[in-house]
């Protein structure tokens, strides 16, 4: 089937949205197997609007919108979609009160124009929205399809994943599946170079590499007559891939490097504690966001100032004086000293130049990531510093900029503490 993706909107021709749904939906579309022919954008204008589905609809058979299906005036999507199949817009009873509902649950008043969200197009298929309150939708006629989905990407991509999805993979022969893998510490160019012999001259499985911020996933997909066939398929690359690049994939799942963290060291019953100067709380923020963390994070300490180091968990001043804070020496103290602190089984630390400017010597980016582990009953190594287990690494990311420096920098820290846990 041809594809074409149209986003409404008249913030992205303005250039203050980036149009990440078209890129998401158009991933979508290829891993389903459908042909992605165009990508539109235009305005919050019905004319114009009708006239791209004119042009859409002449080469494909299925259009994906985004965008337009929210309460204001400017939101004309679904007006113009029933319109366009001599449809009409009809209170949806489902959407209606699933929205009073929403407002009820979220402490907040409904206004009237909120109303027009359970306005649907009487013959189409509803996708309830669970993270916001604009419904999808699918109308269909002589083997024409669009779906008409919300604007805010979070919205786009669940409902996408919950209700288009499983839609769409029905209507295409064959049964798909796939799988997405998770690395860290290793670059995207690096990635593919290695899976190059596997990438080369595969039709199926597919195997794709997409990098995001600090980490690389590989997409490996499979559509065979049968789910069983798919599967047994995909399952033969990823081994494959192990052998290759194994030692950098930490899921084979999709999920957050946290989440396994988090995971990890619940199963393995161990307690772990931060200790952070240049993240601010970063990374306590990033293990707390996992449901499930209270079960392993006691606590964690924010050290901004060379004070705080000193008198909150009891850094060595002289260290401070001899090597600066940002070294090695300071890395590895405040991940002892965090240790002892908070009686925890392991401690991460982070101390370095977030940026954009320099100080003293240091460039942007000298960023030092110290873990303290107190192995216990399970020791059976040599990197033992006071009955410790002790490790410190230099990131050394080279960039000037400030937030990535710091979401690197709590990758690096949650890498470091589950590649501890592996080798202990
Ligand atoms: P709307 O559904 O048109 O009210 O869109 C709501 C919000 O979703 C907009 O203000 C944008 O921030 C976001 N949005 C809309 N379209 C896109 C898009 N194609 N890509 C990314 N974000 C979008
Ligand atoms: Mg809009």
């Amino acid at each position: 089937m041809k594809a074409a993706v149209l986003c409404v909107g008249t913030e992205l021709l303005f250039g203050q949205t980036v149009n990440t749904n078209a890129t998401y939906i158009s991933h979508q579309l290829q891993l389903l197997g459908f042909d992605v022919l165009y990508h539109y954008v235009v305005g919050d204008n019905p004319q114009r609007l009708e006239r791209l589905l004119d042009v859409c609809f002449e080469d494909c058979d299925l259009i994906i919108t985004t965008g337009g299906l929210g309460p204001t005036e400017d939101d004309l999507t679904k007006e113009t979609i029933a319109k366009y199949f001599g449809d009409e817009l009809v209170y949806d009873e489902e959407s209606l009160s699933r929205l009073k509902k929403y407002f009820v649950d979220t402490n907040r008043k409904m206004t009237e124009n909120n109303l027009k969200q359970a306005l649907l197009p009487s013959k189409s298929i509803v996708f309830p929205n669970s993270y916001g309150t604009a419904p999808g939708f699918l109308l269909s006629k002589d083997e024409k399809y669009i779906i008409s989905l919300p604007g805010p990407p979070k919205e786009m991509t669940k409902m996408f994943d919950k209700e288009v999805f499983p839609y769409l993979s029905k209507k295409q022969n064959g049964a798909l599946f796939y799988k997405i893998i998770r690395t860290y510490g290793i670059g995207e160019s690096a990635l593919e170079t290695a899976l190059l012999p596997l990438i080369h001259g595969q039709t199926d499985p597919t195997i794709a590499t997409y990098a995001k911020e600090g980490e690389c996933s590989i997409r490996i997909a499979s559509k065979r007559e049968t789910l069983q066939e798919s599967e047994s398929a995909v399952d033969m690359m990823i081994g494959k891939v192990y052998e290759i690049i194994g030692d950098y994939i930490y899921s084979e799942n999709d999920e957050e490097y946290a989440k396994v963290l988090v995971d990890k060291l619940i199963s393995e019953n161990l307690t772990l504690t931060s200790v952070e100067s240049c993240t601010g709380g970063m990374f306590a923020s990033t293990i707390t966001d996992i449901s499930g963390a209270s079960n392993c994070f006691k606590r964690g300490y924010v050290t901004y100032s060379n004070e705080s180091k000193i008198h909150d968990v009891g850094v060595d001043a002289k260290l401070i004086e001899k090597y600066t804070a940002v070294s090695e020496e300071v890395a590895r103290d405040m991940a002892i000293k965090g240790l002892e602190k908070a009686n925890a089984d392991i401690c991460v630390s982070v101390t370095g130049i977030a940026g954009p400017d320099s100080w003293e010597n240091f460039s942007p980016g000298t960023i030092f990531v110290g873990v303290a582990f107190n192995p216990g009953k399970r020791t059976k190594d040599k990197d033992i510093i006071g009955g410790r287990l002790c490790f410190v690494q230099n990131l050394d990311t080279r960039r000037t900029d400030r937030n990535k420096n710091r979401k690197y920098a709590v990758l690096a820290m949650i890498d470091m503490v589950y590649k501890t846990i592996k080798i202990s």
